[in-house]
Order: structure tokens, then C-alpha cells, then sequence
């Protein structure tokens, strides 16, 4: 079975796939994650994450494998590099570029293959698994969503003021919505589950019980 989470940036989708994908003892695919680590090579590359060629260049060259629960990038572990906020607009920028989405949807699907998975994105349950069993859509009102993103980050020594953090997210979010290719939205039969307010346990608590209506008996 396939699980899609899609939602804008910081609503809670890794924490709640992550931890959904164990209760129901799933795989999980972290693509936020895929596309971070083409904008990490990019930076480590001093390439410009906008040079369409060369994004495209790292899209095809790199196996990006989540699915242990690592970011391994080539076989290299890329989990402590992908989350700054540099990070997070390089990929969103990378993530416009629809040969760099070509490849990485083909990575997707070769992950989902023939395996029970939730999968979390911007695109998962309107493009790269359209006939996915259940689907959610994730929103969350945005200072929320800085707040929790501003704790992470702390968490993780990245200082960042919290309007500047709400700046870039409501920048990331414009580029994710307004692409011409796989924009943010919700699936026509998405289910809309908003996380405003509600604790990591309680948001998980809705999306399981939502899950086990679909399962197969
Ligand atoms: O979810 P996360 O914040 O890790 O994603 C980083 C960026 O990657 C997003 O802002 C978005 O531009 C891009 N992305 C995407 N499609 C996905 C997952 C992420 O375009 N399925």
C-alpha cells in the first residue's frame, strides 16, 4: 500500500510520516530530502542550483536512497548537510527544473515499487503516485510552521530570526505553488488534515486511524 503526505514547508510531514510509516510498519521516502541533496552537491560544487544543465547534470548522476532511514547520497551520508536554510532555498530552486524532477520521480517509483511505503513531498499523491491508496495534504497556519521550524533549527545550532525564517518559508512556498511543473497542491481525493495547534501524537493519531480505513482486510 502507498501513503502519500504532500504539504508546504514545515507543516509537520517528516515527523508525521516518519512516525507513521512506524506505526504501520511501512517504508519511508523522505523526497524533500532527494532534492536537498542534489542542491547540496550543486553548493559543494560552487555551482549555481539556477544553472538548469548542471542541476540537471547532478539529478542524473547521483542514487539518493532514504529509505533505511539514512540520506545516503552515492552511498554517502548527507542527513547532517541537507537542513540548513541555505539548503532548503538552493533545493526548492532545484526542485523547478523539470529534468532534475524527471530524474528523481524515476528514483521515487523505483522506491515505491512493490513495497508498502509512505512516501512524504510536495507532488507525491498528484504526480508520482497518483494511484496511491491514501493520500493527505498537510496545512498548518505559517508562523506555526516557523515556530516549528525555528525549534528544529535551534535544536540543530542554526540561529535564524523567526520573521526572516517566515520570509524565506512564504518564498519557498510561492516557488513550490506557482512552477509550471508538479506545483504544490492538493490531490482532487487528498484528504485536508489541518495540523494547526495539534501536538506530533495527535496528528498521528488522525492519520492512522484514516490509514486503517484503506487497508486491505
Ligand atoms: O520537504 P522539504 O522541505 O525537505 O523539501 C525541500 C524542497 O524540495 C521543497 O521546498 C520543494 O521545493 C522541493 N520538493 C519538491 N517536491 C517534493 C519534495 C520536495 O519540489 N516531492
Amino acid at each position: 500500500m502507498i501513503v502519500t503526505i504532500d504539504g508546504p514547508a514545515g507543516v509537520g510531514k517528516s515527523t508525521a510520516a516518519r512516525r507513521l510509516a512506524e506505526r504501520l510498519g511501512y517504508d519511508f521516502l523522505d523526497t524533500g530530502a532527494m532534492y536537498r541533496a542534489v542542491a547540496v552537491v550543486c553548493l559543494e560544487r560552487n555551482w549555481d542550483p539556477a544553472e538548469v544543465e548542471l542541476s540537471a547534470r547532478v539529478a542524473r548522476e547521483v542514487r539518493i536512497e532514504t529509505l533505511s532511514g539514512q540520506v545516503l547520497c552515492n552511498g554517502v551520508d548527507f542527513a547532517d548537510r541537507i537542513r540548513t536554510p541555505t539548503v532548503s532555498q538552493a533545493a526548492s530552486i532545484v526542485a523547478q527544473n523539470p529534468d532534475v524532477r524527471e530524474a528523481l520521480v524515476r528514483q521515487q517509483r523505483d522506491a515505491g515499487c512493490n513495497r508498502d511505503i509512505v512516501t512524504e513531498g510536495r507532488d507525491q499523491g498528484t504526480i508520482v503516485f497518483p494511484h496511491a491508496e491514501c493520500k493527505f495534504f498537510l496545512t498548518a497556519e505559517a508562523q506555526e510552521r516557523a515556530l516549528r521550524r525555528h525549534r528544529e533549527l535551534s535544536v540543530a545550532g542554526h540561529e535564524i530570526e523567526i520573521a526572516e525564517l517566515m520570509r524565506l518559508q512564504k518564498e519557498r512556498d510561492d516557488r513550490d505553488e506557482m512552477r509550471s511543473v508538479a506545483p504544490l497542491k492538493p490531490a482532487d481525493d487528498a484528504v485536508i488534515v489541518d495540523t494547526t495547534g495539534k501536538t506530533p501524537d495527535e496528528v498521528l493519531d488522525e492519520l492512522v486511524q484514516i490509514v486503517r480505513t484503506r487497508q486491505p482486510r
